[in-house]
């Protein structure tokens, strides 16, 4: 199933899209946040049948991000794809990794930028705004002490995080939260394509285009740190709560490993693709 969060007459909502996608059947959850606590996975199919409000046509309604008020900050990979990895290094040798442990990090998003929204370029703050196509894992239900084999029961779905980066803030600083959590740093969308719609892991095509012309390309099976290691490794100590947003990073392809770099600017248009979930179109402001 692929879960929306919409606009109708003025009132957010949360539906599932219908076989064909041109209509969302509401469902009876305050919003996105509040669903997935309270509605297993294993449970969404009924509780979906027995919806009995009607489909909305997508004609009428405005898309919105799927989950636009994430309850914690997004917990983010950095440097998950060996080719990412190279030409940031090459960029910036503080981008290098010299132990084998993943790079972890946090950004802040008070509001998810909308699948069509505009990302803020922040001018007089920043001069090197960049783009990071990055599969977002949703967690289902609260992880503790999972091991990686179990992983997959704990997720709920997946949607696309844009995990828009201000090069210069990002590298000014010891740590990137500052550089990585401007306003409008966090498109999403445009769906959460539920955990059951994908075999495990998760086999995706991943693509971006600047403007038209193809940057990214990729596939999600070339994690340097698979999910199911990071979700044992992660809650070993911390306790995933349902709602959770694990972005697991971006391959290669973003501005920064151009030679010399290609940083976005007001007017650009960046598509953010994965295979099966859809696609963020989002214009520099
Ligand atoms: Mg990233």
């Amino acid at each position: 199933m692929k879960l929306i969060t919409f606009r109708y007459e003025g009132t957010e909502r949360v539906g599932v899209l219908t076989a064909d996608e041109t209509a969302v059947k509401p469902l009876p959850y305050a919003d996105m946040n509040t669903l997935i606590e309270r509605c297993p996975l294993s449970e969404l199919s009924a509780v979906a049948a027995s919806a009995t409000e009607a489909p909305i046509p997508m004609t009428h309604v405005t898309l919105l991000a799927p989950i636009p008020h994430p309850r914690q900050d997004l917990i983010c990979l950095g440097m998950n794809y060996q080719d990412h990895l190279d030409e940031a290094a090459q960029y910036d040798a503080g981008f290098s990794l010299e132990k084998p442990e993943a790079s972890y990090f946090s950004k802040r998003v008070g509001r998810t930028v909308d699948p069509d929204g505009m990302i803020p370029s922040h001018p007089g703050l920043v001069e090197r705004l960049d783009y990071e196509n990055e599969l977002a894992v949703i967690i289902g239900k609260p992880a503790r002490n999972i091991r990686s084999q179990d992983a997959a029961d704990c997720i709920f779905g997946y949607t696309i995080v844009n995990d828009v980066s201000a090069r210069d803030v990002q590298t000014q600083h010891k740590q990137w939260f500052f550089g990585k959590s401007l306003d409008g740093f966090a498109p999403m969308g445009p769906c959460i394509l539920t955990a059951d719609e994908v075999a495990f892991p998760p086999a995706l095509r991943i693509s971006t285009r600047v403007n038209g012309e193809l940057r990214q390309n990729s596939c999600t099976d070339h994690f340097i740190y698979p999910i199911a290691d990071v979700l044992e490794e992660l809650s070993s100590g911390i306790t995933l709560l349902p709602g959770t947003i694990l972005s697991t990073g971006t391959p290669a392809g973003v501005g920064m490993g151009f030679d010399p770099p290609r940083f976005l600017h007001p007017g650009d248009v960046v598509e953010c693709t994965i295979e099966g979930i859809g696609t963020l179109t989002n214009t520099v402001q």
